[in-house]
């Protein structure tokens, strides 16, 4: 990578950055009325919209939405590095919609503009489907200040319970870092990429061609929910002409790091420091003892998997958590 580094300094390569978030599928409809296609973003709330919706958002004024073009405006870096921060669409729904109740239905492309208002201020100006420790200091009692969202929520009278609702803790940042000595699936080699799944949600790395030993060195970002289980790693081998083959799979407690996390507070305050440590044992997947530590105010945690139920192969990670709890 560090070959391309005059490349990134290009004034073009943050649009290039911009237009490659665009091209991610949740990026590919507008984030408040589902309308395909966006080509506006709020550039400090971190969404891709589109112009019905930029125009909403236009009217609530930049204090609380920053709408550029993304094809016509002048972005500065920040801008565009707080749009790769926040990681598009699905991210900020889950913080801005978090709270979403299941009878509150989102405008849709044709929706009316008072109905695309109503929702856009719900969402953005007055933060009713925020979690409410976002909203008012922590109180765990979950949703009965979202009543008071009826109003504004148009075209729902009654909610649903709170049950079926997703509550989300956190952000998991997984950088898959590597993979070493991982098990043949073609003829002499496998096309190995990494599948990530925490409840529902999946995300997934690169194919990378013909290698037992891939670098790969990319980010996936996922949503904790506050019931969350382990983080599920699989291994693939992409086959062009059949299933995919399985090489291998390891779990990753999340546990030792969540815990830490809340028990130590907001990491910005704290000193670089190991907080916290998920040990080795016979029964998971760690190749050695797995400290967890502050790093510049981040939560940290390097992860060395030896993969389960396959003849070779482990994995390399690096996680980072961002608690929504603050
Ligand atoms: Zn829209």
């Amino acid at each position: 990578m560090s070959s391309f580094k005059y490349d990134e300094e290009k004034p073009s390569s943050g649009k290039k950055k911009l237009k490659e978030l665009l091209l991610k599928s949740d990026n590919r409809i507008c984030a408040d009325c589902s309308a395909p296609d966006p080509k506006w973003a709020s550039a400090n709330i971190g969404v891709f919209i589109c112009l019905k919706c930029s125009g909403v958002h236009r009217s609530l004024g930049t204090h609380i939405s920053k709408v550029l073009s993304v094809t016509l405006d002048e972005w500065t870096d920040d801008e565009i590095d707080a749009m790769v921060e926040v990681g598009g669409n699905s991210y900020a729904n889950a913080i801005y919609e978090a709270f979403l109740p299941q009878g509150c239905s989102k405008p849709n492309p044709d929706s009316s503009h008072e109905e695309r208002a109503s929702f856009i201020r719900s969402k953005y100006e007055l933060q009713e489907f925020l979690k409410p420790s976002l909203r008012i200091v922590s109180s765990k009692s979950s949703f009965q200040s979202c009543d008071s969202g009826k109003v504004s929520c148009s075209g729902s009278d009654s909610f649903k319970s709170s049950a079926g609702m997703i509550e989300f803790i956190g952000i998991l940042k997984v950088k898959v870092i590597k993979g070493t000595n991982l098990a043949i699936r073609d003829m002499l080699s496998s096309d190995p990429y990494v599948v990530l799944t925490i409840g529902q949600q999946r995300a997934q790395t690169a194919v990378i061609k013909s290698n037992l030993n891939p670098i790969w060195n990319e980010e996936l970002k996922l949503s904790v929910p506050r019931e969350y289980g382990p983080l599920q790693l699989q291994v693939f081998d992409h086959d062009m002409l059949s299933a995919d083959d399985i090489m291998g799979e390891a779990e990753v407690d999340l546990q030792p790091m969540i815990t830490a996390a809340m028990a130590f507070g907001d990491p910005d305050l704290l000193a670089d420091m190991p907080i916290g440590k998920w040990l080795k044992s016979h029964d998971n997947a760690l190749l050695k003892d797995s400290t967890i530590n502050i790093v510049d105010g981040k939560i940290k945690q390097e992860v060395s998997l030896k993969l389960q139920n396959v003849e070779s192969g482990e994995i390399d990670l690096e996680l980072e958590w961002i608690p929504l709890n603050q």
